[in-house]
């Protein structure tokens, strides 16, 4: 770990690289200027103008921060099951998470953050119990967050009235928390109900955040809700009026023909597809075709056993995955993957106007990936190697303009004491049951 230094925000800073890809396409030996945490110049750096401090990366490549759409980052105690049989959220999640505490939330996240942080991940859309854990966790390390409290009526741990009461409580409380975006989180329509899922769907309109709920995961919810309201639950959701409002529906690999159809056309919703997540339940979300007919995808990395937070691999496995799905080489280009794990992700979040690509005015969450590696040589296109990119290549990151990666290690927190945590909160979780 380097020294802990603190933020400064006095001076600017001008990053050199070999390439930088910009929202018009990948820029030669170009260099981004920040200052006050905002991107104030890009170009080449031959014009670039005079910095207070400039950070080399010639070897290298600076890229947008990755958006991660859909995480439980204090879910990764699962990496630790190892093979597990049944349903992952209904057999193997939902027992141990009756028996989780704040602590043990905050332990979990920190090295889940951790995680996606030293893989080049700026910013994660988190969706877990003891939400403040993880705003804890995510402001402790450095990265960017959009989190909300986990909230059921029923089925889910910690499920209830109460459930609902924090979930507004948190958005209230962190209205102007510093890199923490908060937004309401309604598990599911299975597990809240409709009645309860517009009440707070009206909540969200009233403090003007986000929804973002799982939507079509699983052959059980859609059953149930067919069962107890007679079609599938992207109609519903569309009968209640929640697909009219800022939506990031997580899954939907279980919608319908005409669902997709529904999620495309509403404006205001995004789906997120979790490639490896969905291909290790034996599905995909068809997100070439719903990027086709007008809806906006991004990626996320979720949350299972053999699941890991490096969302540039799953740029690669969803290019693979709709290959797969579609037949067809070309349905999902690694310059789409690129764009829904960068600007996609920014949008889905309601983020578009301050993250997710390089350019003027924006904050700066940026990358430095190395390129002088065997992993990422040859190359042809510099946004197409980045998606070979992971820890082992990310150098350097910067969050709202502040370096919290430093030659591939954090800056902000000690990495060792985070993994020992985890192991320590692991031992204490698996006890209890
Ligand atoms: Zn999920």
């Amino acid at each position: 770990m380097s020294s802990v230094r603190p933020m400064r925000t006095d001076v600017t800073t001008r990053i050199d690289a070999s390439w930088v890809i910009t929202p018009e396409g990948p820029v030669a030996d170009a260099s981004v200027v920040v200052a006050d945490g905002a991107i104030a110049w890009v170009g080449a750096t031959s014009a670039a103008p005079l910095a207070d401090e400039v950070v080399d990366c010639s070897w290298g490549l600076l890229a947008p921060g990755l958006v991660d759409a859909h995480t439980h980052l204090g879910l990764s105690w699962s990496k630790a099951l190892g093979p597990t049989t049944g349903h992952p959220v209904y057999d193997v999640f939902w027992p141990r998470e009756s028996s989780l505490d704040h602590d043990l939330v905050k332990a979990f996240a920190m090295s889940s953050a951790a995680e996606a942080l030293l893989a080049g991940t700026t910013c994660v859309a988190d969706h877990y119990f003891f939400a403040d854990a993880s705003a804890e966790a995510t402001t402790a390390v450095g990265i960017r967050s959009f989190v909300g409290e986990t909230m059921a009526t029923r089925y889910v741990p910690h499920h209830g009235r109460a459930s609902i009461e924090r979930g507004i409580d948190f958005v209230e409380r962190h209205r102007s928390t510093h890199l923490v975006h908060p937004a309401l989180a309604p598990h599911a329509l299975d597990t809240m109900g409709a009645e309860a899922l517009s009440e707070v769907a009206a909540e969200a309109r009233r403090l003007g955040v986000p929804l973002h709920m799982h939507v079509a995961q699983s052959d059980r919810e859609v059953a149930d809700v067919q069962a107890e309201y007679g079609c599938g639950p992207v109609e519903k959701l569309a009968e209640i009026g929640v697909l009219d409002q800022p939506l990031l529906a997580a899954h939907a690999m279980h919608a319908s023909e005409g669902e997709l159809d529904l999620l495309a056309r509403s404006p205001s919703v995004s789906t997120v597809y979790c490639p490896t997540v969905h291909a290790g339940l034996g599905r995909s979300l068809p997100a070439a075709r719903l990027r086709l007919i007008g809806g906006n995808v991004a990626l996320g990395t979720d949350a299972v056993p053999t699941q890991r937070r490096k969302l540039a691999s799953e740029a690669r496995a969803a290019v693979i995955c709709q290959q797969v799905l579609t037949g067809d080489a070309g349905a999902l280009s690694l310059l789409d993957a690129f764009e829904m794990a960068t600007a996609g992700g920014a949008a889905a979040i309601g983020l578009a106007n301050q993250i997710g690509t390089i350019e003027v005015g924006k904050r700066a969450d940026v990358v430095a990936h190395r390129l002088d590696q065997p992993a990422m040589a040859p190359f042809t296109d510099p946004v197409e190697v980045w998606t070979c990119s992971g820890p082992d290549q990310v150098h350097s990151v910067w969050v709202d303009g502040r370096r919290v990666v430093e030659d591939g290690h954090l800056v902000l927190v000690d990495e060792g004491s985070i993994a020992r945590s985890a192991q320590a909160a692991r031992a204490k979780l698996f006890l209890r049951n």
